[in-house]
């Protein structure tokens, strides 16, 4: 078989780059290695700025004008008059984009594992009745993730990491929170984002300034000091992958995560994915396209990433840089978005 642009991983970065293909007259061929899209590891946070003009108002469960940010010392609210953030479940989200892509003419196959690539052919196993086969194509996006197969293909080594754990909760909260502390969180953060019927409870620190067994025992010792009892429910843990070194390698290509263009600083990989996979999509569909977008993300993210570098120094100083940006944020003289990764 032989197609086009073959696009390995339906999450929002494969999905909207299938989308945005098949909306330019090209049909592309997901392949995704679950049977189910949409489920994933993640707080499900998504910035309102950013991203809700890309998905419909309908899918946010919950949305927060106010965020409740605590550090060591301090203790904050920052209002807006519209949402700051709002949350979203992975499932609903990537089944809307699913057939956002499908109905425009993509072609969606699941339960399909890429095993191998070779030059413009790979090697694919179908999970239920373990049949190979092999397709050949023109263009190929990478956009399977963290532990991507295509960006290992490409010979890109992932070695800035970010460790990002989650506990979905039953229950209900009012409150979106932010909470940095140096000793139990690295230079990453603890979150409260309530969701519909749950409640996302989790950490996420750059994988150099705290190892995953002691982000976890802290996190968990840190929630049963805010009234959850995290020991009686499941922890879910994955990489989020933030070393960014390059996205256009003529034929193949890698959009969000695989690409490592999460932030290294929040952990926020949506967006990104989203914004990524939609450049990319328009450098298949036209060679001239001039990609303005990708390269604001990609400033976006350079600054993000210099600041987990300079926090990773040492505890004192993120300690310090946690203390200053929060101050930052109650004197307005930061605005919320520019900890986002919003162009
Ligand atoms: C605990 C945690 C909390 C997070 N919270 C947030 C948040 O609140 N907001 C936010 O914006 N981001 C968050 N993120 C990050 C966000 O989830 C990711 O950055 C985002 O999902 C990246 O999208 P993607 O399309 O690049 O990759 P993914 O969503 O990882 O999708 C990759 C897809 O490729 C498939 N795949 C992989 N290998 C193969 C293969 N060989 N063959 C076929 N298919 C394959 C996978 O099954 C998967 O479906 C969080 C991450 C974690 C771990």
């Amino acid at each position: 078989m032989h197609v086009h642009t073959v696009i390995v991983g339906a999450g929002p970065g494969g999905l909207a780059c299938a989308g945005t293909l098949a909306k330019a007259g090209i049909q592309p061929l997901v392949l995704e290695r679950k049977e189910t899209v949409g489920p994933k590891v993640c707080a499900g946070g998504i910035t309102w700025g950013g991203l809700i003009s890309r998905v419909p108002k309908e899918l946010a469960e919950k949305s927060f004008p106010e965020q409740y940010i605590r550090t060591p010392l301090q203790k904050i609210c920052i209002k807006e008059p519209t949402p700051i953030i709002a949350t979203v479940n992975r499932e609903r989200l990537g089944q809307h984009m699913a057939s956002t892509a499908v109905d425009a003419g993509a072609e969606l196959r699941c339960g399909v594992m890429v095993r191998k690539i070779e030059n413009g052919s790979l090697l694919l196993r179908n999970r239920a009745d373990g049949k190979e086969e092999v397709l050949h194509f023109d263009y190929l996006v990478g956009a399977d993730g963290s532990s991507s197969l295509v960006r290992r293909h490409l010979g890109l080594a992932a070695e800035r990491l970010g460790i990002g754990i989650n506990y979905q909760i039953p229950g209900d909260t009012g409150r979106m929170e932010w909470h940095l502390n140096t000793r139990q969180f690295g230079n990453g953060y603890a979150w409260i984002f309530p969701h519909a019927t749950s409640i996302s409870i989790g950490a996420y620190a750059a994988k150099e300034t705290m190892d995953a067994g002691r982000l976890k025992k802290n996190l968990i010792d840190w929630a049963a000091g805010q009234g959850f009892d995290l020991r009686r429910h499941k922890a879910r843990a994955e990489y989020i992958n933030y070393d960014f070194r390059g996205w256009n390698f003529g034929r193949s290509f890698l959009v969000g995560d695989a690409a490592g263009l999460a932030s290294g600083l929040t952990g926020e990989g949506i967006y990104p994915a989203i914004l990524s996979g939609e450049e990319v999509a328009r450098t298949i569909a036209d060679a001239s396209h001039s990609p303005a977008v990708m390269n604001s993300l990609i400033r976006n993210h350079a600054r993000h990433s210099r600041m987990v570098k300079l926090s990773g120094k040492s505890r004192f100083l993120n300690a310090i840089l946690a203390e200053l940006v929060t101050l930052g944020l109650r004197s307005g003289m930061i605005r919320f978005n520019k900890l986002e990764m919003a162009v």
